[in-house]
């Protein structure tokens, strides 16, 4: 399997922890395994989150833990034209619109639903606002999110739409999982302080990247229906997903917060040695395996 590809995207917004080191090491251990390669990729699209030292320390760490990556790496925060352009396309389809809605004025207007994530579902406010008023806050330089009309999008894609998953053991074997885009709503696919979301950089790096395999925790299962929504829309290339449990120990339960939580640098000052790390995401991915 000379062509999978697999990649790790931190987002340099903290120390990397120990989920950090299972999911690296995931990615790498696989793509060793079945001759592929790996890639590391730094998702610093945030300004007010990103920081350097954090870009630094991510390089550091995972040295020192024995993980190997292809040079150059992708940062995000050098390539806003890829996301712009990808955003282009969706607006030249008719399904971005302005949204100069605050999160006190959503949450003040919300029917108490919730996107995957837990965040009040969008209430369309400004799905089908008066021109009128969208150009009157426009030269005031206000800033505004771009959201997805979700419903339009919706007629535009195949029926069902579906994603290809494997498990750890069976990266070549694909199963088949429905995605349902719907309960996210008008998703913000570029935010008011940076020209992107996450979302929309994600899906055009994977595929610019040529990534085949993407193993990420389970925490972003859900927003795997909006990838493949994207992916659809703008043509691009569909990976297969992996979403691997978040940390547990020996035993399959959660690590505790006094050893889950402690950053990888902190372990290393500590005199914890990278062998140690390693074996532990071996127990704790053969827990894994054993309980799915
Ligand atoms: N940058 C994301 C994070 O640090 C991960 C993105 C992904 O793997 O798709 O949570």
């Amino acid at each position: 399997m000379a062509s999978a590809v697999f990649r790790f995207a931190p987002s340099p917004n903290g120390e990397l922890h120990l989920g950090h080191a299972y999911s690296a090491l995931l990615n790498f251990n696989l793509a060793r395994r079945v001759g592929g390669r790996f890639l590391l990729r730094i998702e610093d699209i945030d300004p007010a989150r990103s920081r350097p030292e954090f870009v630094t320390g991510i390089f550091h760490t995972l040295a020192w833990l024995g993980l190997e990556w292809e040079e150059p790496v992708r940062r995000q925060s050098e390539h806003f034209g890829d996301y712009r352009a990808a955003a282009e396309k969706l607006h030249a389809f008719g399904l971005l619109y302005p949204c100069y809605a605050s999160r006190k004025e959503i949450e003040a207007s919300t029917d108490g639903r919730a996107d995957p994530d837990g965040a009040p579902l969008y209430p369309g406010l400004w799905r089908n606002a008066n021109p009128s008023e969208v150009a009157r806050r426009q030269p005031a330089g206000e800033q505004f999110a771009l959201r997805l009309d979700m419903a339009k999008a919706m007629t535009l894609l195949p029926d069902p739409l579906t994603f290809r998953t494997f498990a750890i053991d069976h990266p070549l074997k694909l199963q088949t999982a429905w995605a349902r885009p719907g309960r996210w709503g008008d998703a913000v696919l570029v935010r008011k302080e940076t020209p992107t979301s996450y979302h929309l950089s994600v899906v055009v790096d994977d595929a610019l990247q040529g990534v085949t395999h993407v193993v990420r925790g389970q925490d972003l299962e859900a927003a795997t229906d909006l990838h493949r929504l994207l992916q659809s829309l703008l043509g691009l290339p569909a990976p297969a997903y992996h979403h691997h449990h978040l940390i547990m120990d020996a035993t399959g339960r959660k690590l505790a917060k006094s050893f889950g939580d402690t950053s990888l640098a902190q372990l290393r000052r500590d005199g914890v040695a990278p062998e140690d790390v390693r074996r532990w995401v071996d127990v704790a991915a053969s827990s894994q395996n054993s309980n799915s």
